[in-house]
């Protein structure tokens, strides 16, 4: 049971499933999904298709297999998609869109905020000449990196990209973090922040593996023509699952149980920085989400190493050797964050 001595802040996909998630699972009723007849999975798909706003729904194995499914039927061979430098759909995974379907990415750099600049998408949208890919879609991802995309900017660069005869998508892996950052601004519900940003594309992938807490399991939302091209190519990928109801009522249920409480993991990542904040070296940027990242300098810099291998003997777990990453999630409590806080402190006054 090492898992409740142990404070493991590498990532959000690290939860186990609580006894109501697992009591959900057991009772779900099953059928075949490949054939179209389990009840769990059809459930689950209209509940993210209805809550976001969309005809329809596929649940995937994974957000990787979501996303590729998502490119794949946006775009055709020879044909491409915009994307940042950093979107988790151009540069961690393994080049899927372009090794599976011969679509070639058109990665921009990112502005400081995250934000892919208009006037960049804009001059990265190729004239229809034989020289050229056929630019298809742009792909934006919420939260990138931990950081909200201001929603003005998602109207704009979403509305830029129609006007100019592209699909967008939106890798929405932590779209509910987005939701509740977003609502807590705006003095307003997470479940409607959610549906506002999901409506300004025309496809939506959200993970219910990260922080909603459930072990496996993503899905992909749009038009009902949209969804019946990915679902063959989720065939193709493999991803067809039979008595997949078991994993789809542990989705549904973090859907209707871990919404709102990812407001909680928002907190614990403030109380966390604000921990870690003062150590000489540490520049700590301020969470907006549920990860912290620390930059090190100087003589905590030189250190870095031997602080990672501290914490692990303090069975404190995070990422990264000159960039530390903690993320907080439904299994750290403010304890543990507290725990982590005294052994980083402890390290570099010890
Ligand atoms: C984790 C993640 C994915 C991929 O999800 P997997 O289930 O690990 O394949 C895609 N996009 C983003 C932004 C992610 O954080």
């Amino acid at each position: 049971m090492t898992h409740e001595t142990t404070v493991d802040l590498r990532s959000d996909t690290v939860t186990q499933p609580t006894p109501a998630m697992r009591a959900a699972m057991a009772a779900a009723p099953l059928g075949d999904d490949v054939f179209g007849t389990d009840p769990s999975v059809n459930a689950l798909q209209d509940k993210i298709a209805t809550m976001l706003g969309f005809e329809a729904a596929l649940f995937v194995p994974t957000g990787t297999q979501s996303n590729l499914c998502a490119i794949l039927s946006h775009c055709g061979r020879g044909d491409e998609y915009i994307v940042g430098q950093m979107a988790h759909c151009y540069r961690w995974e393994g080049g899927g869109a372009a090794v599976f379907g011969s679509v070639q990415p058109q990665p921009l750099d990112h502005a400081a905020d995250g934000t892919l600049p208009l006037a960049q998408i804009e001059a990265a949208i190729k004239p229809d000449d034989a020289h050229f890919a056929r630019t298809k879609l742009l792909a934006l991802e919420n939260t990138l990196g931990g950081r909200l995309l201001p929603f003005g900017y998602v109207q704009a660069a979403t509305a830029l990209a129609k006007s100019r005869g592209l699909q967008c998508h939106l890798d929405g892996a932590r779209l509910f973090n987005a939701a509740v950052a977003q609502a807590a601004g705006a003095g307003s519900d997470a479940r409607a922040e959610a549906r506002r940003i999901a409506q300004c594309f025309d496809s939506v992938s959200v993970c219910f593996s990260k922080g909603l807490g459930a072990p496996i399991g993503s899905a992909l939302c749009g038009s009902r023509e949209f969804i019946a091209r990915a679902h063959r190519i989720r065939k193709m990928a493999g991803g067809g699952m039979r008595q997949a109801g078991l994993l789809a009522a542990a989705a549904s249920h973090a859907l209707d149980h871990h919404v709102e409480r990812l407001a909680d993991d928002h907190a614990l990542a403030q109380r966390l920085a604000s921990g870690l904040a003062g150590i000489d070296g540490f520049v700590v940027e301020p969470p907006q989400t549920n990860i912290v990242f620390v930059d090190l300098e100087g003589a905590a810099k030189a250190r870095s190493a031997a602080l990672m291998a501290y914490l692990g003997e303090q069975r404190i777990l995070a990422t990264g050797l000159y960039k530390l990453r903690f993320v907080t999630h439904l299994d750290v409590d403010a304890a543990g964050v507290d725990r982590a806080v005294r052994a980083i402190r402890g390290f570099f006054q010890g």
